[in-house]
């Protein structure tokens, strides 16, 4: 049998793991332990209830306005320990976060292979995302098995003379989660439930869902955000649904200048399956999250994010996602001319998803499952 250790330390990672945790386990062959670092406590809380999940180990290294140097600094000493007590084959990491990075690095340290979900997204300026760019860099070298979401991140890769063969183009498994939990919620109206007041209350209304928590967007950037989602929802026929990230630098923000208007649900962060559920009912998605830009898509909504650059080309080369940057103006009139302009809505409504089949998972699960097999066969050269 060979370990897999999965470490994992926020919302999207647990959103895009949960389906490769559950294909894991499904392989014979591989013992699966799980990791979490609460990087965010309580919006990853939210995943692994809804996912079924309880991890066999929790770092809880969360603190209320932790530096990412002394964020990296706990992860790194904190994942090494749990490393030498484990003693995995294998680490898999996810995406760009300071828990992906350290989690790679002390695996490095160690000479564990690792494999990288959602590997070679670049957007070219280590600034933005920051400090997204730079962590997924990093682990670029360290990896042994990098799961390529798309054939552009593939070629990423290339470009970093990544070894071809070592590179596998899975699609992302956030279009796994999407499909699982939709089909949930279809089957159970009681998940999806926290999402019932906001529709009781937006009855009628076109609904704009809004997300937004980059740390490049804060401070003028998040300012500018509250000033257009306020005149957004002036509008008669509007209503803006906005789970408020409870990062203090964006909550602030919209308190100052949202105030009590009308027409914002200003509400706290939905479980997925009630997030998934406003996706639906949502006529235009305006955001600068990763995940939500490929879970859009998928639904055949228009998603406007609020970014200069972005790692994920495929949704505005698809024409279903236009990059809009932060200037107040700008994101009010992309949102209008949406809002005003069949031709404008339907050439970016539909339902095209270039990131993924719903499969990525078990494509991922499989190859590790094939790599562990002839490690285990070839020992003890392997490790
Ligand atoms: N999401 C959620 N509840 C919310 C807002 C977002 O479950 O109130 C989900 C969303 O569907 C997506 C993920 O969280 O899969 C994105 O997380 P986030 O925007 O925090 O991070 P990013 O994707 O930008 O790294």
């Amino acid at each position: 049998m060979s370990k897999i250790l999965v470490i994992f330390g926020t919302r999207p990672e647990a959103i895009k793991l949960f389906p490769v945790i559950r294909a894991l386990q499904a392989q014979p062959g591989l013992v699966v332990r799980t990791c979490v670092t609460a990087q965010h406590r309580g919006l990853l809380d939210q995943v692994l209830a809804i996912a079924g999940l309880s991890p066999d180990i929790d770092l809880d290294l969360m603190e209320p306005g932790q530096t990412l140097d002394r964020l990296t600094a706990r992860l790194l000493v904190g994942l090494g320990e749990v490393m030498d007590a484990e003693q995995p084959d294998m680490v898999v990491v996810q995406g760009d976060t300071a828990t992906a990075m350290t989690g790679a690095l002390a695996a490095y340290y160690r000479k564990v292979p690792v494999a990288h979900v959602e590997a070679g997204l670049r957007s070219g300026d280590i600034h933005h995302p920051w400090p997204e760019e730079v962590n997924r860099r990093i682990v670029a070298p360290i990896a042994a098995l990098h799961f390529a979401p798309t054939q552009t991140a593939a070629d990423a890769l290339l470009r970093e003379n990544i070894a071809p063969s070592t590179i596998h183009v899975t699609g992302n498994t956030v279009i796994d989660a999407l499909h699982w939990t939709n089909a949930r919620v279809a089957a159970d109206p009681a998940l999806g439930a926290a999402l019932d007041p906001v529709v009781a209350d937006t009855a009628g209304k076109r609904i704009i869902l809004v997300t937004t928590h980059r740390r490049e967007n804060f401070g003028d950037a998040m300012a500018g955000i509250a000033r257009a989602i306020a005149r957004i929802a002036a509008r008669d026929d509007v209503a803006v649904v906005f789970p408020v990230h409870p990062n203090p630098n964006v909550v602030a923000v919209m308190d100052r200048i949202l105030g009590d208007q009308p027409d914002i649900a200003r509400i706290a962060p939905l479980d997925y399956p009630s997030f998934v559920r406003a996706l639906g009912l949502a006529e235009i998605v305006l955001t600068d999250s990763g995940g939500v830009q490929e879970e859009a898509p998928a639904l055949g909504k228009p998603v406007l994010v609020m970014r200069e650059t972005t790692e994920r080309p495929e949704g505005v080369e698809a024409g279903t996602a236009k990059l809009v940057g932060t200037s107040e103006d700008r994101i009010v009139s992309e949102i209008f001319t949406l809002l005003d302009d069949k031709a404008a809505y339907s050439a970016m409504a539909r339902a095209h998803n270039p990131f993924g089949d719903g499969h990525a998972a078990a494509r991922i699960a499989q190859t590790i499952a094939q790599t562990m097999a002839q490690a285990v066969a070839s020992a003890p050269a392997y490790r």
